[in-house]
């Protein structure tokens, strides 16, 4: 970073010194951004940056419920409305215990830019709670999402902000969330993504982002006369992204080779195959136990509080667990493990040196908000078929999915290259991302 975009970024860290990851995560774009800056000077006299990086909106709200025992307990409940340049607000909903408004701003920034790379009329926007819905009964979860809904209703709506799911909401939360909606509102509309198929969902949603970030690696190492057919395959993560990931690549002829979750790994060097996958699924979206139970079925390895990263030689690797989940060391082993690529299924799992040494070791790397935007390209389609009251085939789904994350990549890669950047996709996505959302700004006037 330097001149104008560094003052900007030093001024943004002395305001909000406390937000390590939004602030990582502005300087990442920001670093992009310089020969933009230089080249186009109407977006600096229009003080495009200093707008973007405040969110237009933040709603903190408690979240008071009781629990299985009679006990009162108390949450805090978060939306981060980052920007509706595009189109109404849109991106997940988080419930972790490690929920903050520093991490909910991370991601909201980061929608803005992946939602306008979709190519899709969508804003950018983020929520959550620090509420943990592991070890809670399906009628906690009930509680608490109805309290947390009891607020959040009025800021939300169709065309004003869409919320979906992101780590620990999935289906369950999603359809407890729209149920207490719909009774607010007395009105029944697609204003949630990742509904149940029966009431308003789209079918491959599930699937979108784990499919969507193969299919943008797969375009990658095409690009690069290269492709996923009989590569080994490191995954982080066993939830929603890192199932479909796993899924997509036994489809295309890969080897997913490792699985985790907050607790540890499990390296499988024969492979995870579909039998063992759908065992996976049942084990963590119907019976929500550990991953180190993997070992026992099966005789894989179990690696206590690691991550997957270089505990095997592997050509890929596809974080799909949570944000700086590689860092130097990791990133060392992956290369002497013979990794020629890394794509991002989770927001941000890699440090900002892990991208430099990759950069520099010639590995490709695909950033989240191009690589795993597939997920909200999905939400879109679902936005679409609700307001159109039908439901497209999962080949339809499929196919549309397939060329966005095709158009994606395309647009990446132009830009890259536009800016003498070669073949760098982090440059080319927040300068692509950029561009689309800058303008919009620009033509509707300071407000
Ligand atoms: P899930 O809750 O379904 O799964 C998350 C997985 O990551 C679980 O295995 C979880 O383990 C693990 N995990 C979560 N937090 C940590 C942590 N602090 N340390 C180690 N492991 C952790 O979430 P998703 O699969 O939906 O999301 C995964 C990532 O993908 C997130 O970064 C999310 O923002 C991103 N993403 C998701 C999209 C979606 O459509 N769902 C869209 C785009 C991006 P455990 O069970 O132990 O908590």
């Amino acid at each position: 970073m330097r001149g104008y975009v560094k003052e900007l970024y030093d001024k943004l860290s002395g305001k909000y010194s406390w937000e390590r990851e939004f602030l990582q995560a502005v300087s990442e774009v920001l670093g992009s951004l310089n020969p933009l800056m230089e080249r186009e000077p109407r977006y600096r006299k229009h003080r495009v940056l200093e707008r973007l990086v405040e969110p237009e909106r933040t709603i903190i709200f408690r979240i008071p419920w009781i629990d299985d025992h009679g006990g009162i307990q108390v949450n805090s409940g978060y939306r981060v409305e980052f920007n509706n340049a595009l189109g109404p607000y849109k991106g997940g909903m988080r419930f972790h215990p490690s929920v903050n408004l520093s991490i909910l701003k991370f991601l909201g920034f980061e929608q803005i830019f992946k939602n306008s790379l979709t190519g899709l009329s969508l804003g950018g926007a983020k929520g959550g709670s620090d509420f943990d819905p592991k070890g809670k009964s399906d009628n906690e979860v009930m509680r608490f999402c109805g309290v947390l809904m009891d607020e959040l209703y009025r800021h939300i709506g169709p065309n004003t902000d869409v919320p979906a799911g992101d780590i620990g909401v999935g289906g369950r939360e999603i359809g407890y969330l729209f149920g207490r909606y719909k009774k607010l509102k007395n009105t029944f509309e697609g204003t949630l993504t990742g509904k149940g198929l029966g009431w308003g969902g789209s079918l491959i949603r599930p699937e979108a982002t784990g499919y969507g970030t193969v299919y943008f690696a797969s375009a990658m190492l095409s690009a690069h006369k290269n492709s996923i057919e009989g590569k080994r395959v490191l995954i982080s993560g066993s939830g929603n992204v890192a199932q479909f990931v796993a899924e997509k690549i036994l489809d295309l002829g890969g080897k997913p080779v490792s699985f985790s979750d907050s607790n540890g790994s499990i390296i499988d060097t024969d492979g995870i195959t579909r039998a063992k996958l759908s065992w996976v699924m049942e084990l963590k979206n119907q019976l929500r136990g550990r991953i180190s139970e993997y070992s026992k079925e099966f005789g894989a390895k179990y690696y206590e509080g690691k991550r997957p990263w270089g505990l095997t030689e592997a050509e890929i690797a596809i974080p799909c667990a949570t944000q700086n989940e590689i860092g130097r060391d990791e990133t060392r082993a992956l290369i002497d493990n013979g990794c020629i690529c890394v794509v991002e299924g989770a927001n941000m799992p890699t440090e900002p040196t892990a991208v430099e040494m990759l950069h520099d070791a010639k590995v490709l790397f695909g950033p989240g908000k191009a690589a795993n935007a597939g997920g909200v390209a999905v939400s879109s389609l679902e936005m679409s078929q609700n307001s159109m009251r039908l439901s497209w085939t999962r080949e339809e789904v499929d196919r549309r999915l397939q060329i966005i994350m095709k158009d994606i990549h395309t647009s990446c890669l132009s830009a890259a290259r536009d800016m003498g950047v070669g073949d760098d996709y982090v440059t080319g996505a927040n300068i692509a991302g950029f561009r689309k959302v800058a303008d919009a700004m620009i033509d509707q006037g300071v407000v």
